[in-house]
């Protein structure tokens, strides 16, 4: 090794430093995603700022590549490296909330159901994922969509400043008045511009939801998608919602008979006056004989748990997305044909709603450019066994060939996988230039590059 020497990373970390052969080594090599199977160098338990600057010093100077592990949930596996460094931050999960300025900070490897318990206990929120287990860094970076998207935009248009360990090993903070160039990139722009070991958000008064999800037959895939286009477009803010092909669980609301099936399902979160819930949802659950529901008040943190036992970790995972402007009535009769061939009861897909708040701010405003379209679908592959690896690959591959000229050029970065590298300038649009710009300026070497790479 040229640069530090583990010794001196050692010296210099307070946490853990596992090495192949370590007792810990294979839990700490492990990402959510199970088709991931990296052996790295050495794997950095970051326990602060100092561990991190630690972590980003010992790889540049040995010229080892780097990945940052926050949640975990990276379906292309970024939270790992073969032969590399990780910096796992899953031990940074303090979350403080100030409840007199509505504003909450989370540690770079703190979870949505982290953040949702510290700041639920103040009746406050903001966007985050629908799961709890995703992690606050990896969504927020690339952009952030949930149940509250369309009242108070994504999680990074709650954004409000970052602590960031750069290429160079600086701490640097970003905001909107401090490096405003890397604070205009970190919305949107990934992993790409540093280690973010604190973000600072805006909350919102969001105490009780009301919510939960809603089953009806395949027979009514098109009607239940064709009254959502209209329907979301101009409902009122505080209702979150969107469709979602759905193999029915073994839970107690759906009759037994009906375990096992293949349904198109409506999920929904109402967050406004609790008086006007039902009123709200009514015309969700008019749309059709209803199947089976789980729709009732409950605490904003429990209805983002709700599904968490649909998606443990270890299953094998292969997603595709894209952007979509308008839900045609080809791209709806693409759905029909493949959403009821979802494989597993893990697998779904979901027609998220980034409309309201999010066209509230111009495309050029964070690196998040798809600000005029008004979907974000993802076909999320996911399954207990290896040995369906390729049957259901292929099942997200002809889905979103089927849907893809009815959609936007571009996707979500957070729902890609890692075959969707050359997809990037097209995911950035108008912005990528720019983009290319800040990497330019913050890690011209390109250290942060296990990430959907924007290269210097
Ligand atoms: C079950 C599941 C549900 C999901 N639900 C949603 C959803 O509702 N809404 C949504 O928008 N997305 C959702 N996603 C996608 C999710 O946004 C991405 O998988 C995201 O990358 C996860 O972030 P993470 O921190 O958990 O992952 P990681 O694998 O830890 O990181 C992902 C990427 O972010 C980078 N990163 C993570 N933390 C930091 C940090 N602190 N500083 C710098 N870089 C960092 C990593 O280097 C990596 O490139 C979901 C994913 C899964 C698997």
């Amino acid at each position: 090794m040229s640069g530090m020497t583990i010794d001196q990373l050692r010296e210099r970390a307070r946490g853990a430093v596992i090495e192949p052969g370590d007792d810990l080594y294979d839990e700490a090599r492990t990402v959510y995603n199970a088709m991931i199977d990296r052996r790295p160098r050495v794997v950095v338990r970051c326990s602060d700022a100092g561990d991190v600057m630690a972590a980003v010093d010992f790889a540049r100077e040995n010229g080892l590549d780097l990945a940052v592990r926050g949640g975990g949930h990276s379906v292309p596996g970024f939270g790992t490296v073969e032969g590399g460094v990780v910096a796992d931050l899953s031990g940074m999960r303090g979350v403080r909330v100030d409840p007199a300025a509505r504003t909450a900070r989370a540690e770079g490897g703190a979870t949505w159901g982290d953040f949702n318990h510290a700041t639920g206990a103040f009746g406050l929120a903001t966007t985050g994922g629908i799961i709890s287990t995703t992690g606050v860094g990896g969504l927020t970076l690339g952009g952030g969509i949930g149940y509250l998207t369309r009242g108070h935009g994504l999680s990074c248009d709650n954004l409000i400043s970052a602590d960031v360990v750069a290429a160079d090993g600086r701490l640097l903070h970003a905001s909107a008045e401090e490096n405003p160039d890397l604070f205009w990139a970190l919305r949107g722009g990934g992993g790409n511009f540093g280690v973010v070991t604190s973000f600072e958000f805006r909350l919102h008064p969001v105490a009780g939801i009301y919510g939960g999800v809603r089953f009806f037959e395949l027979a009514e895939t098109a009607n239940v998608l064709r009254f959502y286009r209209e329907f979301i477009a101009d409902a009122p803010p505080e209702l979150g919602a969107f469709p979602a092909f759905q193999i029915a669980p073994p839970l107690p609301f759906i009759p037994e008979a009906r375990h096992g099936d293949t349904f198109i399902a409506m999920v929904a979160c109402w967050s406004g006056a609790l008086e006007k819930a039902e009123g709200a949802l009514a015309p969700i659950a008019e749309i059709a004989p209803t199947v089976a529901a789980f729709v009732d008040a409950m605490p904003y943190a429990a209805l983002n748990g709700l599904f968490d036992g649909l998606v443990p970790p270890g299953l094998q995972h292969y997603w595709k997305a894209n952007f979509v402007t308008e839900l045609s009535d080809a791209a709806i009769a693409a759905h029909v044909e493949h959403g009821p061939k979802v494989p597993a009861v893990n697998s779904t897909v979901h027609i998220y709603p980034i409309n309201g708040a999010v066209h509230e701010v111009a495309p050029n405003a964070t690196a998040f450019a798809y600000r005029e379209a008004n979907f974000a679908t993802v076909i999320a592959g996911m399954w207990p066994d290896p040995a369906d690896n390729e049957a259901n690959t292929a099942w997200v591959r002809s889905y979103y060939d089927a849907t893809a000229p009815e959609s936007e050029e571009g996707g979500y970065i957070n729902f890609m996988s890692g075959d969707d590298q050359s997809r990037i300038k097209a995911n950035y649009r108008g912005n990528y230039e720019r983009l290319v710009d800040v990497k330019r300026a913050y890690d011209p070497d390109n250290l942060f590059h296990v990430n959907q790479n924007i290269q210097p």
